[in-house]
């Protein structure tokens, strides 16, 4: 069976991993955010790239959901201590990869010929794409103005309230993207903030209009427990973008693109408003046992 899985950083790259451990690797095409993609001390950064590549070469940081495990930070001292740019934290393991993407980039090769080139090298069978070549970055408009992503994220700390999203550039389908989907026995959405991570990949029109016209079942997994998010502002977003954080509003930003939504078992008495089918279970990743649980009840969709 071939999956295809749109995803963010950390609540993706955890499903991702989970996924793997399911259905064949190699039949896996894993559609990666760039809306976050940033430029620091003049390197490329890929944040939710990254963190699918690390997840699945079982190089990530469980914990922190982000970086590498036994990561040091010799190089952002060094950075700091200079008067550099060191509001954006780069690990020195971190720093080999941006270091070769960076430099790949600047000769020419595309994002998405880097990614499968890099995962290779890491061992991964899955395929990893970026949703474009093309250069997509994410703005959030606030009370306090408008912020490029990392602005927001990492330099503010998302405390802005967002009133809007915005997506700037033009952007193409990486080669590889659309003929996934068209090959694809079924498409997941990771449980990744809909708004910041999922929103950057259905922004490429050629994407969501391959999606839209799937002749196969799609399923989402929501990214909020009891109507909050494990981490990040998903559930503030949701509130105030949509108006809830409920099932409902959750699918809400998909509309006819899933068939099916996986919820918690802790938001099963909120099913009001939902238009797609609820798939009901627990849905906390806390360890590989319950990573391949959720894959499986997402699996699930295409027997059932
Ligand atoms: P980012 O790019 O690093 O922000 O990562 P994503 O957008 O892929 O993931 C962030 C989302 O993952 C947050 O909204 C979390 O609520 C969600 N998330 C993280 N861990 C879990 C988990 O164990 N279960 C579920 N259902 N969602 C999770
Ligand atoms: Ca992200």
């Amino acid at each position: 069976m071939k999956v295809v899985v749109l995803s963010g950083g950390v609540g993706g790259a955890r499903f991702v991993r989970g996924l793997v451990d399911v259905v064949e690797p190699r039949d896996v095409t894993v559609i990666g955010n760039v809306g976050d993609d940033v430029e620091v001390l003049g390197l490329h950064v890929s944040p939710d790239l990254d963190s699918i590549l690390y997840a699945l070469a079982d190089l990530n940081d469980e914990e922190r959901g982000w970086g590498r495990a036994d990561e040091t930070w010799r190089a952002l001292e060094t950075v700091r201590a200079l008067g550099g740019e060191a509001w954006f934290q780069l690990g020195d393991l971190d720093l080999g990869l941006h270091l070769v993407r960076t430099q790949a980039l600047r000769s020419g090769e595309p994002l998405s010929a880097i990614t499968l080139r890099i995962a290779q090298a890491l061992g991964i069978e899955a395929r990893v794409l970026p949703a474009t070549d093309d250069r997509l970055r994410t703005w959030l408009e606030t009370p306090a103005g408008e912020f490029p992503f990392q602005e927001w994220f990492v330099a503010r700390g998302h405390r802005d309230d967002v009133d809007a999203v915005r997506f700037e550039g033009d952007a193409e389908p990486a080669p590889g993207v659309l003929e996934a989907i068209d090959g694809a026995d079924l498409i997941l959405v990771a449980p990744s903030n809909p708004y910041v991570s999922i929103g950057p990949i259905l922004a490429v029109p050629m994407i969501r209009d391959a999606l839209q016209a799937r002749r196969v079942p799609a399923v989402a997994i929501s990214p909020l427990i009891g109507g909050r998010a494990v981490k990040g502002p998903a559930d503030r977003m949701l509130q105030r973008l949509a108006g809830g954080t409920s099932p409902g509003h959750v699918a809400s930003n998909y509309p006819g693109l899933i068939d099916a939504l996986v919820v918690d078992e802790a938001d099963a008495d909120d099913l009001d408003g939902l238009e797609v089918r609820p798939i009901v279970t627990q849905t906390l990743m806390s360890d590989s046992n319950a990573r391949r649980h959720l894959a499986e009840a997402a699996l699930g969709a295409v027997v059932a």
